[in-house]
């Protein structure tokens, strides 16, 4: 993410934007999920590789009942593939009642998170990274340390630094019964990063 070297011609949007010495692959984005590739999809198919030298493998995907649109996409098509919780019905709330019943509960995470994947990731909804900042202090330190030393912004939208702005402006409105949402909000929003910037 920082400092791999990676090659970009000189007409890339990443060079022209951040300069010739941008180092590594910085945050992941909606079309550039370099570490979902790289770190989950290469050394998968690299172990796998071997395997199948000598094995059909037949791979068990985790996609619940009610997500069964991912089977729709072609990667999902391979049929080496099989899909279990798909064939037994079982939703992304059953399997979680499943594995709470079995004494599996991630120290409560899933009460705070709707998804639990990578802590850091970007692409994670606004609502898990005010989880994440209200619980998760030691990280959220991590996190806006990382965004400083990369090239690429957290979020097109917020910087992890703009997000802290915008959660705490967030809880003094709510303290002060007001909405965190309209024009009024955004606007004093806009203020606050504009005099932090
Ligand atoms: S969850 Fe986010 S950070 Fe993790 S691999 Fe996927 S895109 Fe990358």
């Amino acid at each position: 993410m920082f400092d791999a070297p990676v090659r970009r011609g000189k007409d890339s949007p990443i060079v022209r934007r951040y300069g010739a010495g941008s180092l590594g692959y910085g945050w992941p984005g909606p079309r550039q999920r370099w570490c979902t590739t790289r770190l989950k999809d290469m050394p998968r198919e690299k172990f796998l590789r071997e395997l199948r030298k000598q094995y059909r493998v037949k791979e068990y995907i985790g996609i619940a009942a009610d997500e069964q649109y991912r089977l729709e996409r072609e990667r999902n098509k391979n049929p080496d593939h099989v899909h279990p919780l798909v064939d037994w019905n079982m939703t992304e709330e059953d399997c979680l009642r499943y594995c709470y019943g079995h004494g599996y509960d991630w120290n409560g995470l899933y009460g705070q998170f709707k998804r639990v994947s990578c802590w850091c990731c970007p692409l994670q909804s606004l609502q898990e990274l005010r989880q994440l900042y209200k619980n998760h202090p030691a990280l959220w330190q991590t996190l806006k340390e990382w965004d400083k030393r990369t090239w690429r912004k957290f979020r097109a939208d917020y910087s992890a630094e703009e997000l802290e702005v915008r959660f705490d402006f967030e809880e003094e409105c709510l303290n002060a019964g007001k909405p965190i949402k309209g024009k009024a909000f955004f606007s004093e929003l806009k203020r606050r990063l504009e005099v932090e910037a």
